[in-house]
């Protein structure tokens, strides 16, 4: 009755016939609604899967016992949780953000509207592309990864209107990138009913002693690793904010 198939790398669309894709479906279950389409020069086919998994009759198997997690979120490391795991960002991201400042160095160096900037602003473009895929790949991957371990999250809260006015604009995007990643926390946990809390928004999860409860007045970004002048709690720096943001 359906008339779409995917074997594999492949997909069989009505009246177009077999397509060839980059990547295989990661799912099993029917398939539902597909919808085919095209961004710049680059088509795309969104597959709907019907999965056991969304089906409160079958039940979720548990990846680890499930405990409450804090969740740090960064810019160099992306996730840090309270147990010490962290998740790195994906290493093909550097490099593309090294070609991104090439590329942007190249078109301001190109007359505006020559054909030479036309291309630079294209080649520029696509690195862009590169960079936001691989960025929500790893977003997605981290995620799901975070919210299948924990029986409960504490997240902190971006300060959106704050962010906003950064006027640096790699510091504008990287910031945007991490509300995202934590909005898709936030949706992926209340789906499988899983508590979410967030920080108050000037809670100083980095500078407090998860410890002792002290708070430095001053945390250079310099120093990995947290020491208490008050009790002497030592710890790497990303994972004593992250257990100060674990729901108890
Ligand atoms: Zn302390």
């Amino acid at each position: 009755m359906n008339s779409v198939r995917v074997e594999r790398k492949r997909v069989k669309l009505p009246v177009i016939g077999w397509v060839r894709m980059t990547e295989e479906l990661r799912w099993t279950g029917d398939i539902g609604r597909v919808t085919v389409s095209r961004k710049d020069d680059k088509w795309f086919v969104s597959i709907l899967v019907c999965t056991d998994e969304g089906n409160p009759m079958v039940q979720m198997p548990l990846i680890d016992a499930r405990l409450p997690v804090g969740v740090d979120v960064g810019i160099n490391t992306l996730a840090t949780l309270s147990d010490g795991t962290k998740y790195e960002n994906p290493r093909p991201l550097k490099r593309y953000l090294k070609k991104l400042r090439r590329a942007g160095r190249m078109l301001s160096r190109k007359t505006r509207f020559s054909s030479n900037w036309h291309k630079a602003r294209k080649r520029l473009a696509s690195i862009h592309y590169r960079v936001s895929c691989i960025r929500l790949d790893s977003h997605h991957k981290t995620s799901t990864s975070i919210v299948r371990k924990a029986s409960a999250i504490g997240i902190e809260t971006l300060n959106v209107s704050g962010m906003l006015k950064n006027k640096k604009l790699a510091k504008h995007i990287a910031d945007a990138s991490l509300y995202r990643f934590l909005t898709m926390i936030k949706y992926k946990a209340e789906r499988r009913g899983i508590p979410i809390t967030e920080a108050a928004m000037f809670f100083a999860s980095s500078k407090t002693c998860s410890s002792c409860g002290h708070k430095k007045t001053e945390l250079n970004l310099s120093e990995r690793t947290y020491h208490c002048g008050e009790c002497g709690f030592t710890c790497d720096r990303d994972v004593n904010a992250a257990i100060n943001l674990c729901p108890s």
